[in-house]
């Protein structure tokens, strides 16, 4: 009964398959493999952007961090909503790669920035001239860290203000597939035909090992990036491993399938959930995380059971037995239905 978050989940087997069979033999280092080229036209093809540069890279935090600085300048400052992963969980990695640039927190509901509140923060910056930040990249997260999903529509409302101020717009997808599959629209719909510049499209809370592409459809940026990424200490030299990773990931729509079993498993969860009346469920979930609340004596018992999961308010063992504290339950691509079960049956 683990839930606590989708990287605690294991390795899908043909991923561990792929990196035996990689391991066959030389191969040239730097990503001049031929694996991690077929891969880079493999995900060209998918976002339906023969031109876009692609990379790869071993943690989420990497990628923001490097395609936020490819985007910005140091004096500029970064748009993201106030609990943005790269506000609250990168140790300031963006504002340290990028060589100094500012974030800027926008309010929202759910998890979204709100886009009267983003016009807002917009015009809230770069008003004092040479001595204050200038306006920067807008980051957007999807799937939320809320697990929410902002529609198409959404995306477009806020990448056009994004524009109209002159403002590139970058994706941190660490859940890009179960948003994706949530939506079922394509890859190309969800990123530049909604006039995202820049993706970080996550794998390792999907069943990979470790790896996270980078997706810049401004090409013209691609050798900053290089840069930036070997600088940086994050150019892989054996890097066929990574590939081997990302080519059995897209394999057959593998991220796919994880993805929707992960947003499913969720569903049901929270379906069955909302059912049992010491349960109350934030918002149905649109992808795999769903936030709860029940009571901390209820909280007490799941612990002791060995159910693994954030408690996202409060303090598990100090305070009144009745008082409802949040829970953060996360599920992945390996959750099964035994595990739901045994977890629901400890709220009887
Ligand atoms: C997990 C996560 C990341 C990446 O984190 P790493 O630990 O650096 O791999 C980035 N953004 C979001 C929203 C995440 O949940």
């Amino acid at each position: 009964m683990n839930f606590a978050s989708d990287n605690t989940a294991p390795v899908h087997p043909s991923v561990l398959q792929a990196l035996a069979a990689a391991n066959e033999g030389y191969a040239m280092s730097y990503g001049a493999d031929p694996l991690t080229l077929s891969v880079q036209d493999q995900i060209r093809e998918i976002f339906e952007a023969p031109d876009a540069a692609v990379y790869l890279v071993a943690t989420g935090t990497t990628a923001n961090a490097l395609s936020l600085a490819c985007l910005g300048a140091p004096w500029q400052t970064v748009f993201c909503h106030r609990h943005a992963h790269i506000q609250e969980d990168e140790c300031g990695a963006p504002e340290f790669f990028s060589g100094g640039a500012k974030l800027t927190l926008v309010d929202g509901a759910h998890g979204k920035i709100d886009p009267d509140a983003l016009k807002l923060a917009i015009l809230g910056e770069q008003t004092r001239g040479v001595h204050g930040v200038q306006r920067g990249p807008l980051s957007i997260t999807q799937t939320s860290e809320k697990g929410t999903v902002y529609s198409l529509g959404e995306l477009k409302a806020l990448t056009t203000m994004a524009a109209t101020y002159g403002m590139p717009v970058h994706m941190d997808g660490s859940r890009f597939a179960n948003a994706l599959v949530s939506l079922g629209c394509t890859p190309a719909e969800m990123t530049w035909k909604a006039g995202i510049d820049a993706v970080s499209f996550g794998g390792t809370k999907n069943g990979l090992m470790g790896v996270e592409a980078v997706i810049l459809f401004d090409a013209e940026k691609a050798w900053e990036f290089e840069l930036r990424r070997k600088r940086a200490g994050h150019l892989f030299s054996k890097h066929r491993y990574l590939a081997a990773q990302m080519d059995a990931y897209l394999k057959g729509g593998l991220w796919l399938d994880m993805a929707k079993h992960a947003n499913a498993t969720c569903f049901d969860l929270a379906d069955k959930l909302s059912k049992k009346s010491n349960v109350r469920v934030h918002t149905t979930p649109q992808a795999n995380i769903l936030f709860a609340d029940w009571s901390r004596a209820t909280h007490q018992k799941l612990h002791e059971a060995g159910a693994a999961y954030y408690l996202w308010s409060g303090d598990l063992d100090a305070g009144d037995p009745d008082e409802m504290l949040a829970a953060r339950i996360v599920c992945d691509w390996s959750a099964s239905a035994d595990d739901s079960a045994a977890f629901l049956a400890l709220f009887d």
